[in-house]
């Protein structure tokens, strides 16, 4: 199973290093040739000298060992790693960075079955942080030249993934770009274009338009990582990733790591044409769900749910809420009805534009506004601690859906309670659902309070 050498990935970083020297015609790295000339300096008067700051220390970061829990102290991961890892408070392996990072950090492909909330994010991004520093290049490098590559389906998830990069190479000489489309192309061209890239994490679409404009090139990936397969595929973007992939290195070339919520025979297809011999890794998507989330069913019949919806929006208990609807006008609908109705909602959908929905996920996460209303492809990379509900206004047809609208509740650490409104058209997927979590969900009437 691990029959991949360690030989091969490191071999294969030498000749594409050794490519890019060779190749004259592109543009030598911003950092290269940024060097002002010394007469552009203004003299200014010299001033006191700040004393060094102490330079971070493992002591400053003690994690007791215990039974059964990997810390990241064990994995011997280089000390800018660990100091970014520190800033973030993680101090035990999720179990399925303590799963894969082992064979991963050796340079194996990997894939994945894992929703949001289990870590999963982390684990891609520590194994290429950690083997980007592990191997620097000391050759002239290029702009546009990426050494990793992440795509994802949804900007939302893209743009997740992109600050948790940021966060954790915090302490590292690396830099993250994020490319995704319904933003401004010039503008990220101009970031592209400024410094040598290490890692870029991008949706398909606007990588693929970066790469036929000749702005970027994958011939030097080292790493490349595909988030939530399976979703791309409902979304019809394997014939996109299927390009990016064949721009990239082959498979003997480069590590490759595949995670998906569902392991589809589609999916299986997929890791088989572009992994090789991969470390397989399982999280069952039941524990994540019911432990920290109060599930409830209230049966409400159709026309009276916009109103219950109102009384729970309204009650104490409610500080922070996400209302999924199913289809993009029924999430308008709510939008529009909620707001007349005095409650301060944002909304989050495929209609709405792209740099709005990045202004009013930060408004939800200042607490400037209560309630979000979204579909489940925007609500996919909603990561916000905090959320008290999640209210399904009616079930999803895809029980997977289910279980990553609730999963936006009862994250780290916390608990959180969601609420779905079952009527009689939607009342008949709860088997399906139930299946998945493997346990049943009581229904009950709603409390006569919220049917006022
Ligand atoms: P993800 O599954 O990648 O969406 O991650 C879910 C959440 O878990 C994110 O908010 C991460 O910051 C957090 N997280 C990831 N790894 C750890 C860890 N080892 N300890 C604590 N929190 C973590």
């Amino acid at each position: 199973m691990f029959s991949k050498l360690f030989g091969s990935k490191s071999s294969a970083k030498k000749s594409v290093a050794a490519k890019a020297a060779a190749d004259t015609s592109r543009k030598p790295s911003a950092k290269a040739s940024a060097s002002k000339p010394a007469s552009s300096k203004k003299s200014k008067p010299p001033r006191a000298k700040k004393a060094p700051k102490p330079a971070w220390s493992l002591d400053k970061f003690p994690v007791p060992e215990k039974e059964g829990l990997t810390r990241f102290h064990d994995l011997d991961l280089p000390l800018s790693m660990m100091h970014a890892i520190a800033d973030l408070g993680f101090e035990y392996c999720s179990p399925i960075q303590a799963a894969i990072l082992p064979h991963t950090l050796d340079g194996l492909d990997a894939v994945g079955k894992a929703q949001t909330g289990t870590g999963k994010t982390a684990a891609f991004l520590i194994t290429a942080i950690c083997d980007l520093l592990a191997h620097p290049i000391d050759d002239e490098r290029y702009t546009g030249e990426p050494r990793v590559v992440v795509i994802a389906p949804t900007r939302e998830l893209v743009m997740q993934i992109a600050k948790d990069a940021e966060d954790l190479t915090k302490h590292a000489d690396l830099h993250v770009e994020m490319l995704i489309g319904g933003m401004d192309y010039a503008a990220q061209l101009k970031r592209v274009q400024r410094k040598v890239v290490d890692i870029v994490v991008a949706t398909p679409g606007r990588l693929i338009d970066f790469m036929t404009r000749g702005d970027l090139r994958l011939d030097m990936v080292e790493i490349m990582v595909i988030d939530e397969a399976d979703r791309m595929l409902d979304m019809g973007f394997i014939p996109q990733v299927r390009r990016i992939v064949r721009a990239c290195p082959p498979k003997d070339q480069r590590q490759t790591l595949l995670f998906s919520a569902t392991f589809t025979e589609d999916v299986i297809r997929l890791t088989e044409q572009w992994t090789i011999d991969p470390v397989r890794i399982e999280m069952e998507p039941d524990r994540v769900a019911s432990d920290s989330v109060d599930q409830k069913v209230y049966m409400v019949g159709s026309k009276d749910k916009f109103q219950v919806l109102k009384n729970i929006l309204k009650s104490d208990d409610v500080t922070s809420a996400i209302v999924f609807a199913n289809r993009r006008d029924q999430t308008r609908w709510l939008y529009e009805r909620l707001s007349k109705s005095s409650i301060t909602c944002g909304m989050l959908s495929g209609e709405v534009a792209q740099q709005k929905r990045t202004s009013t996920l930060k408004r939800f996460k200042d607490g400037n506004i209560k309630v979000l209303v979204a579909t489940d492809v925007a609500g996919r990379g909603i990561h916000v601690n905090g959320i008290s509900h999640v209210i399904n206004y009616n079930l999803p047809e895809d029980p997977e859906d289910y279980v990553h609208r609730i999963g936006r509740t009862g994250r780290a650490g916390e608990t959180g309670t969601s609420i779905s409104l079952a009527c009689e058209d939607d009342a008949f997927m709860l088997l399906d659902i139930e299946e998945l979590l493997g346990e049943k969900i009581a229904c009950e009437q709603p409390p006569l309070e919220f049917m006022d």
